[in-house]
């Protein structure tokens, strides 16, 4: 059995029953077996045990008070999982499914992701089991609340600071940025992802789903295609479908499809972005009622179908494991040739194999969706500075950095032997320069 087999066979067997952290590891462990061949110092320094195991995991308790006056408890998480590069960075996730295999895959992940966007900062990632929906302004709160009231001691804008995730938008982040002042008494950059009036950066909100669309296009100048003209899919209707859609609408792509987690619409017209903008970021009300807005389009109950609509590009920005074997096969079938993650790890292990086999550009979430971390970066950076730079600066910025991470992929996959495979590509680059720098700080 191989090192890399034989380390990750351990991480598994030392975190049972955490299938998604599981399939992290697999996925990115097997990319690195060349790396270890060439490399066997970074065995000698034991990296690839240490990166496996989280530097700091935080389980707590958040009691809260809901609006019926009865006491409700949730459980809240931090994993501080790597810091060789910078102080923890990654997202808050509020969703029922959390636990920490959830955590875990997604601070792993992040790891990789982070470092690829050539900024200096660490993995992490924290949430809760809360399930914000159906909940009133006066619980959301409360509950921010009292999770900050916790999570504060573990956080510092040069130690940890968290950003959104499913779950968490500028709404929560204000709430738990207004509960880390009143405890510390300290103005800090200790969250991204705020709102403009207070430390946020402008184009924050926008730089996932534009980040995804910067790498897709560079993927696809590499082929000499463009976006204009082409059909697009886009599952989710979160902050990275939305900011995907109106970028892909800027480039001349006609989007036809959206979704959330009850269902999906098909509108043959191309989705009214504005329509679903009101929807989910002012009214909070679910896709399905986007048709009694626009009667010819189709609303269809379920999330997988979404991948049976023919199309040219899809980009699932929804959750992980939403794209499976079957539906990759689907997608191929109908001509679909490029692929792009905006959410993490949302193509389960057989969608992949089935894009790499099929010659459908394929871009891995570590590398396509670093565009929302990468202006997090950008903010700690605006904050530490006390300064604020222009929408067309900050822009400007993250789509270099989303040209490089693509470039950074592309020539890792072709110098160790995975010609053409981002998700190889990116993981190897992501991994040697956390790899350096554990090495240079010792064990
Ligand atoms: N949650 C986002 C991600 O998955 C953003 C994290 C951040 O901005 O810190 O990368």
């Amino acid at each position: 059995m191989s090192y890399v087999q034989e380390v990750l066979n351990q991480a598994i067997k030392r975190n049972p029953g955490e299938v998604e952290f599981h399939q992290a590891l697999k996925e990115v462990l097997e990319s690195l077996e060349p790396v270890f061949e060439k490399r066997p110092d970074l065995q000698e320094a034991g990296i690839l045990e240490r990166i496996v195991e989280p530097e700091r995991q935080i389980l707590f308790r958040v009691p809260w008070l809901d609006d019926q006056g009865k006491i409700q408890v949730n459980r809240g998480f931090r994993v501080e999982f790597n810091s060789a590069i910078g102080p923890y960075k990654g997202g808050l996730r509020f969703h029922p499914s959390v636990y920490l295999g959830i955590i875990k895959f997604l601070g792993f992940e992040q790891i990789f992701k982070n470092s690829l966007t050539g900024l200096p900062i660490g993995g992490g990632k924290g949430g809760s089991d809360f399930d914000p929906k159906g909940k009133s302004e006066g619980e959301i709160m409360r509950f921010c609340q009292s999770f900050m009231t916790e999570l504060y001691r573990y956080l510092g804008a040069d130690t940890d600071v968290p950003a959104g995730d499913i779950g968490v938008g500028g709404r929560e982040v204000g709430y738990m940025f207004g509960q880390y002042k009143r405890i510390t008494n300290k103005y800090e950059g200790v969250l991204t992802g705020k709102g403009l009036t207070f430390g946020g950066s402008l184009a924050r909100t926008e730089a996932t789903g534009y980040g995804l669309v910067y790498l897709m296009e560079e993927a696809l100048k590499a082929v000499h295609k463009t976006f204009a003209g082409t059909t697009v899919v886009v599952s989710g209707s979160g902050n990275v479908a939305i900011y995907a859609v109106q970028k892909l609408n800027q480039l001349g792509a006609k989007v036809i499809a959206m979704s959330d987690s009850n269902g999906y619409i098909y509108d043959r017209d191309g989705i009214h972005l504005d329509t679903v903008r009101q929807l989910k970021e002012v009214d909070r009300k679910r896709i399905k009622d986007y048709v009694s807005h626009h009667p010819s389009a189709e609303y269809h109950e379920g999330c997988a179908g979404i991948w049976s609509i023919p199309c040219d590009v899809a980009l699932p920005c929804a959750t992980q494991n939403e794209l499976d074997g079957q539906a990759a096969q689907l997608l191929i079938k109908n001509g679909c040739y490029a692929v792009g993650e905006g959410a993490n790890m949302p193509s389960t292990p057989e969608a992949v194999d089935a894009f790499h086999e099929n010659k459908v550009i394929f871009a891995p979430g570590k590398a396509s969706n670093a565009g929302g971390v990468a202006v997090s970066a950008l903010e700690m950076s605006q904050n530490s500075m006390r300064y604020s730079w222009t929408f067309e600066e900050v822009d400007a910025k993250l789509k270099g950095i989303m040209v490089n991470i693509y470039h950074t992929a592309s020539k890792a996959a072709a110098e160790y032997g995975f010609e053409g495979n981002l998700v190889a590509g990116a993981n190897i680059a992501g991994f040697l320069k956390v790899a350096e720098a554990m090495k240079a700080q010792g064990a």
